[in-house]
């Protein structure tokens, strides 16, 4: 039996497998389970979006069956995002049904991005399928100003869903994108909220993905600046913390909590990236700001054996740019056409 023979389990199958062309190993897939949202985000979608028709769209089994094998290649780490994950019918099947492989031992991780505007009634079961932590979307701490970020957005149920995801059990980071306009000048208060409940948190420089209703570069602001601001008054330590990803972490001191930056535009941090995206159209995409792309829906949809999709991701992975090449320019086009609630952020 070769290692890609019909329906091999993660044990049949030797790892690591998905190793690209530059050596690096991927363990990391995050998932688009959908491209529509309940908000729309003024940094991440147009106010009038035209969303998916739903043939194309990947029926929950086919996600189910992508995703596991990729854990049957070596993933250890699955991350469920869209659009908003939580909007999609019958996500609780899915998740259960990728739960087997925590059960198994083959995956270290299932979890979640949201807006958390449905998490209050959905942690109870994330938690007992075994999601661990959740990532939350939250910009702003002022209700009016989330409504018009969100263009419609209730602060109030995002901050019930973060709780009672705590009353879960689950872990909570909160993402928040610096936007110079907006939020800048609150960013130390959003800390300080997200760290008196002893939750970490991500700040995110604007990508130029996809085309809005705004031109990103009035809103970008450098994460760099937004440092050294709050080195102005606050002790910030480097933790060693790497997730093979763009985020950096320090501790702090004065607060005791994690703060994390996600600065792909300001750093270089594809030399250590481990993930791959699949969007909700089955469509691979190793490298977030390059256009490469393998069609694991046809592959699928064609009636193919498990080793044939087995060697479709494997020779998509093997195609991994070797980096990215995002810029915001005053007047350019998106340096990546498609949105981010396409990709999964
Ligand atoms: N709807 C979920 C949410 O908002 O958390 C999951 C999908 S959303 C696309 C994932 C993350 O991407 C969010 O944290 C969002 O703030 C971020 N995001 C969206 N568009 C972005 C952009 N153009 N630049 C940077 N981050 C972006
Ligand atoms: Fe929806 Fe998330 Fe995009 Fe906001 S960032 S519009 S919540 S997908």
């Amino acid at each position: 039996m070769t290692p890609y023979d019909a329906h091999a389990t993660a044990r049949t199958i030797p790892t690591p497998a998905l190793t690209d062309g530059f050596g690096r190993k991927v363990t990391y897939l995050r998932v688009s389970v959908t491209d529509r949202c309940d908000l729309r985000c003024v940094y991440c979608m147009a106010e009038h979006m035209r969303f998916l028709p739903k043939a194309e769209v990947l029926t929950l089994e086919e996600l189910d069956r992508i995703a596991s094998m990729f854990v049957s290649l070596g993933v250890r780490k699955l991350r469920l995002t869209g659009g908003e994950p939580l909007v999609r019918k019958g996500l609780m099947t899915l998740v259960e049904s990728l739960s087997r492989h925590l059960r198994s031992g083959a995956l270290d991780e299932l979890t979640l991005t949201t807006n958390a505007t449905r998490l209050a009634e959905f942690a109870p079961d994330l938690a007992r399928l075994g999601v661990k932590r959740v990532n939350v979307s939250m910009d702003t701490l002022k209700p009016d100003l989330f409504a018009r970020l969100t263009r419609g957005g209730d602060l109030a149920r995002v901050q019930a869903g973060v709780e009672a995801a705590g009353a879960a059990g689950m872990k909570v980071k909160i993402n928040a994108v610096a936007l110079a306009r907006d939020n800048a000048a609150e960013i130390p208060a959003l800390i300080q909220w997200a760290h008196e409940r002893d939750l970490a948190i991500t700040l995110i420089e604007t990508m130029p993905m996809g085309e809005i209703d705004e031109d990103r570069t009035d809103q970008f602001v450098s994460l760099g600046d937004v440092r050294r601001d709050l080195e102005s008054f606050w002790t910030l330590r480097d933790l060693p913390l790497t997730t093979g990803g763009p985020a950096r972490y320090v501790e702090v001191l004065e607060t005791g909590g994690r703060l994390g930056f996600i600065t792909p535009l300001s750093h270089n941090f594809c030399e250590s990236c481990n993930r791959v995206r699949l969007t909700c159209t089955g469509t691979l995409h190793s490298c977030l700001g390059q256009e490469d792309a393998t069609d694991l829906r046809a592959v699928i949809r064609a009636g193919a054996a498990d080793a044939d999709l087995a060697r479709a991701i494997a020779g998509g992975i093997d195609a991994k740019p070797k980096g990215h090449d995002f810029r915001i320019a005053r007047g350019a086009a998106p340096s990546v056409s498609r949105h981010m609630s396409t990709t999964g952020g």
